[in-house]
């Protein structure tokens, strides 16, 4: 038996099962996904808030503003790109003006450092190519942009070299009362746990109703994206939001870590859990309000579009709570949860510490792990050090983002691996430049096969029915 299971290998459940392997704990993490980071943790803005939009007293507030701050220093240990590249709230007019100054207000309640608001000619002055009519900005200096998917994987990989396990592919079905602990099961497999901890994202209801807890309900919201090539990704270095509404923050313009530049996300109510489709109408909506913010966005260079859905509970604020003997929820983390992952672990930690499981540190513990975009970065004379050791690395197989063989097999060979294309692309970035996986996507496929020693025709894109291939091409 495990002392505890997580359910769920977003963001949230990687960071709190990081924390917990740093303990004398036995941990598993479960899955129902052929990766780790394919819920909300894989398709959202990337953006570490400062944390002026919650609510003062809030949860979400108080771990929004701490996540932050703990931010660059986790990143720096899991070797994950972030930076710290400030946030403007613009407005347009006198109204727009009121709320701007609401949110600086709101922020400095929160404990936010540094809020300022600025004028037309100190906003030009940042952002050169911000619309001719934002007559203001709220600046916040604290306000980030980090990897969502690399920060997911380089935790629960973070974990497992601490000890604990990952179950992929274990949807949960149901979850029963067993001495000392819980039956966790899927389908034909079980696991047993003293405790468990339910950040299983937009099911996350539906985990707690498997023990009997009915006190919450998660929605659906989609958000679509546009994302455009690493060309543009300059127009703007602040993340540019506007004012906020009753459904979110808007339409936002950004720099990403890897140097695109991202526009979105659209806020719709959905009942379908799954549906991760993008739609013509909500692109079309990116693009236009976009636009009003930022000049000269070229659409043109957009390389892909893509929707994420956020967990939206019935309670207005994160629900991290102890039901009964062992049964934890971390549910309804929508924005800012990934800005707040590394504080909604701490929080989990205390919360077990008062349920009295003990938190021994382990000896032995390592926090660290080796930047997955190491090679990437290092100086010419490095990389040639590297490619006289290893030719693995002199053979792109990544034209557009230079990605080589010797970074995919690496990649593939680390906790936690990968076992289809999209895995491959989110640990290397091989496959999200322009051609978008047009020309490599095949010989990472041979590489998938050759070292998971599994036919090349088995290989998937995103695990289940997501085949690519059905027979040899002069065979069809
Ligand atoms: C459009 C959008 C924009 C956002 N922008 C930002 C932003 O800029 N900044 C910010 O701070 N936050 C943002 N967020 C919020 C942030 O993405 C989420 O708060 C965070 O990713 C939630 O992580 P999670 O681990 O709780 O959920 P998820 O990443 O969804 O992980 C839950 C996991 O549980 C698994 N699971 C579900 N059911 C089961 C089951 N029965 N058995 C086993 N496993 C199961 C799922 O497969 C999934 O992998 C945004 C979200 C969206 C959707």
């Amino acid at each position: 038996m495990y002392d505890i299971a997580v359910i769920g290998a977003g963001v949230v459940g990687g960071m709190i099962a990081r924390a917990l392997s740093a303990y004398r704990l036995s941990v598993c993490i479960l899955e129902k996904g052929h990766d780790v980071a394919v819920g909300a943790s894989c398709a959202n803005s990337a953006i570490v808030h400062a944390g002026f939009d919650a609510q003062e007293g809030s949860l979400k507030a108080r771990l929004n503003v701490r996540g932050s701050e703990l931010m660059a220093g986790v990143c720096e240990e899991l070797g994950v790109k972030y930076k710290n590249n400030g946030s403007l709230v613009i407005g347009f007019c006198d109204e727009d003006r009121e709320t701007v100054e609401t949110l600086r207000r709101r922020g400095e309640a929160n404990g936010v450092k540094g809020l300022r608001v600025i004028d037309q000619a100190e906003l030009r002055r940042l952002e050169p190519n911000i619309s001719e009519n934002a007559v203001c900005a709220l600046w916040a200096p604290t306000g980030g942009i980090v990897c969502p998917y690399e920060l997911t994987i380089a935790a629960v990989g973070n974990a497992m070299d601490n000890g604990a396990d990952l179950r992929l592919d274990f949807c949960v079905s149901s979850i029963d009362r067993i001495a000392g602990g819980w039956r966790i099961r899927a389908g034909a497999e079980a696991v047993e746990a003293a405790a468990i901890i339910n950040a299983a994202g937009v099911y996350a209801d539906g985990i707690a109703r498997m023990v009997g807890d009915n006190s919450f309900s998660i929605h659906p919201r989609r958000g679509e994206y546009v994302l455009l090539d690493k060309e543009c990704g300059g127009l703007v270095s602040h993340t540019i939001f506007r004012t906020p509404t009753k459904m979110g923050k808007g339409i936002l313009v950004t720099p990403t870590v890897d140097g695109n530049l991202l526009t979105g996300p659209t806020s719709v109510d959905m009942q379908d859990k799954e549906d991760k489709a993008t739609t013509a109408e909500g692109l079309s909506r990116v693009m236009t309000e976009a636009q009003e913010n930022v000049r000269g966005i070229p659409f043109g260079k957009s390389i892909t579009s893509f929707c994420g859905l956020r967990a939206v509970g019935s309670t207005g604020d994160f629900i991290i709570n102890r039901f009964g003997e062992g049964f934890f929820n971390v549910a309804g983390i929508e924005s800012p949860g990934l800005s707040s992952a590394p504080a909604i672990a701490e929080y989990v930690l205390e919360l077990l510490r008062q349920a009295g499981v003990k938190l021994e540190p382990k000896p032995g513990y390592n926090p660290r792990r080796p930047a997955m975009h190491a090679f990437r970065e290092a100086s010419a004379e490095e990389k040639n050090r590297i490619i006289r050791e290893n030719p693995a690395y002199g053979r792109v197989i990544c034209r557009c983002e230079t990605v080589t063989e010797g970074e995919i097999l690496a990649a593939i060979r680390t906790n936690p691996r990968p076992r289809d294309l999209d895995g491959v692309k989110r640990r290397t970035r091989a496959q999200m430049g322009r051609c978008q996986g047009g020309f490599c996507s095949p010989y990472i496929v041979g590489l998938l096969a050759e070292e998971l020693h599994i036919p090349y025709e088995a290989v998937t894109k995103s695990g289940g029915k997501s085949v690519i291939n059905v027979g040899r091409t002069k065979e069809v």
